[in-house]
């Protein structure tokens, strides 16, 4: 995935099929969708690939329990289908969780045990392992610093984990191994429209703010929360579609949650579900669900969601996790599709295609663990537009998945550090310090203090490759420290 090759491409190619905006799950996996189809395919993202929602997410590939209490079954069916059909394409980047739900009132255990045995039959052929009542014993052998104090058992049940960043790079990855271009920091500032209908995008080449028109017979805006601001650019009256709501999470030492075993609290104070994972040696704890009225790309955790998570994770540890402890916390916005409820929690998770007067076509809502679903989807329309009916393969498709990253480079000697950075800045479009420390690995993510310590050599090496000066250096561990402040409690 070389950027300079895919930019001459890009400039040799008079008219793709398919001109798709923004590089997240949604719009990377209709890129790979539309190219293993063999159509012509430009994908556009304004910052870095997964850079909004879909590098922020609990990692979880899931049916989603709290749907299935909702009732909400034809969306926790698909969605167990494509956490098995990943788990197969990919599972070198999505593995098998254990989870278990604690089990302190009497009618806990037949409760969640019932629960999640329809959860088990609703998965069918792809089940990924049955759930089982567990006994105080073999729960605190699972889970030994859950609170032992009422416990009576749990249900132990499976679901899928992956680590979101890596996937956005191995969609993109994918896509370009099937022809298709895909280019982050080039940011689409215009539709271009032939007879009242959308005919191509502007573009603008955020490395050296050249401009270029971008001739695509389908459109696609696949921007998540900013999906409005795209829809603005087709018809400034349109009306409104997303509702985002903000989650955040807290990332602790594994000593708060030892062994491999995840625990998922079905019901906090205000009725949300409350996860504790390992991930990456760490231990993830979130999130929540807070609506928001600002669209911003790097999402601020707010004090009381910190309290919130601090304080009902505490109730279910021996040792209840502090705010010093916290070694990173990070927010993201749901683009969930707007509906007559008022609160977000609510809302709904399905998502939800659109095509404007003009002919764009806008995807949005949904989440990670659908995004193939969503693409069969969406391309599926635009061959009917094109009248050029080819079937999905993505079924079946394994995805590429370059040489692994480590998450962490904390512990990295000097010339290991230059090999990861050599194969990020060549093969996965890494273009800032941010990109590598946040998405190409996660050490913003899991240790933001270890994080800020390494951008200035981080710096220094990345702009060995990229040929950038001393100025560069200097403004990049500037703009990584101001964000990676904000991964930091205060
Ligand atoms: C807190 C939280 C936890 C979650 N946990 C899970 C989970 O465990 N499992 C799960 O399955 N799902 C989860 N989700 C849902 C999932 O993360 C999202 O549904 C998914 O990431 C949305 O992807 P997207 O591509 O639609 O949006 P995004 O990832 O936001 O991508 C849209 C992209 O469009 C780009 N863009 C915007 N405007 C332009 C423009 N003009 N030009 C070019 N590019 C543009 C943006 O920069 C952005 O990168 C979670 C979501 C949140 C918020």
């Amino acid at each position: 995935m070389n950027r300079q090759s895919l930019l001459e491409h890009l400039k040799a190619t008079p008219e793709f099929d398919i001109c798709i905006i923004g590089g997240g799950a949604t719009g990377l996996g209709i890129a790979v969708d539309a190219a293993s189809r063999g159509y012509k395919t430009v994908l556009f993202e304004q910052y870095d690939f997964a850079k909004g929602t879909s590098s922020r997410s609990t990692k979880l590939v899931h049916g989603g329990v709290r749907y299935l209490q909702q009732g909400n079954i034809k969306l926790v069916m698909e969605a167990l289908r494509e956490r098995g059909l990943l788990l197969k394409n990919a599972p070198q980047l999505a593995h098998n969780q254990k989870f278990i739900v604690p089990n302190y009132k009497w009618w806990e255990k037949p409760f969640y045990g019932i629960g999640l045995k329809i959860y088990d039959w609703m998965a069918g052929g792809l089940g990924i392992g049955p759930s089982e009542l567990l006994t105080k014993e073999e729960t605190l052998a699972l889970t030994p610093t859950l609170d032992p104090n009422d416990l009576t058992g749990a249900v132990l049940y499976y679901d899928g984990q992956f680590d979101d960043a890596r996937l956005a790079i191995s969609l993109a990855q994918t896509a370009v191994a099937h022809d298709a271009i895909v280019l982050n920091y080039f940011p689409v500032t215009a539709l271009l429209k032939k007879q009242n209908t959308v005919c191509g995008v502007r573009v603008k080449n955020s490395l050296n703010g050249n401009l270029l028109e971008v001739k695509s017979k389908v459109v696609i805006n696949a921007t998540g929360v900013f999906t409005d601001q795209v829809l603005t650019m087709d018809n400034p009256e349109h009306e409104s579609l997303i509702s985002p709501s903000q989650g955040i999470h807290l990332v602790v030492d594994k000593e708060f949650l030892p062994g491999d075993t995840a625990i998922m609290i079905p019901r906090t104070d205000d009725g949300r579900v409350l996860f504790a994972v390992p991930w990456h040696n760490k231990i993830v704890l979130g999130t929540t669900d807070t609506p928001v009225d600002t669209i911003s790309a790097e999402p601020v955790p707010l004090p009381e969601e910190i309290d919130f998570i601090l304080k009902h994770i505490g109730r279910y540890l021996t040792k209840d996790p502090q705010l010093s402890d916290v070694k990173s916390m990070f927010a993201g916005l749901r683009p969930l599709v707007k509906g007559k409820s008022k609160v977000t929690s609510a809302l709904s998770r399905d998502h939800l295609i659109t095509i404007s007067e003009s002919d764009l076509i806008t995807v949005t809502g949904g989440k990670w663990t659908t995004y193939r679903k969503m693409a069969e989807d969406t391309v599926n329309l635009v061959a009917e537009k094109l009248q050029s009916q080819i079937t999905c393969i993505t079924h079946e498709l394994k995805l590429t998945v370059s040489k692994p990253v480590p998450p962490e480079i904390g512990k990295l000697k000097e010339d290991e550090l230059v090999a990861i950075i050599k194969q990020t800045v060549e093969n996965e479009m890494c273009l800032t310090v941010e990109d590598f420390l946040s998405r190409r690995t996660r050490q913003l993510l899991l240790d933001a203090r270890v994080a800020i310590h390494k951008a200035p050599q981080v710096a220094r090496i990345m702009a060995g490759f990229l040929r950038n000066d001393e100025n560069w250096i200097q403004e990049q561990i500037n703009n990584f420290n101001a964000i990676a402040n904000n991964y930091l409690p205060h």
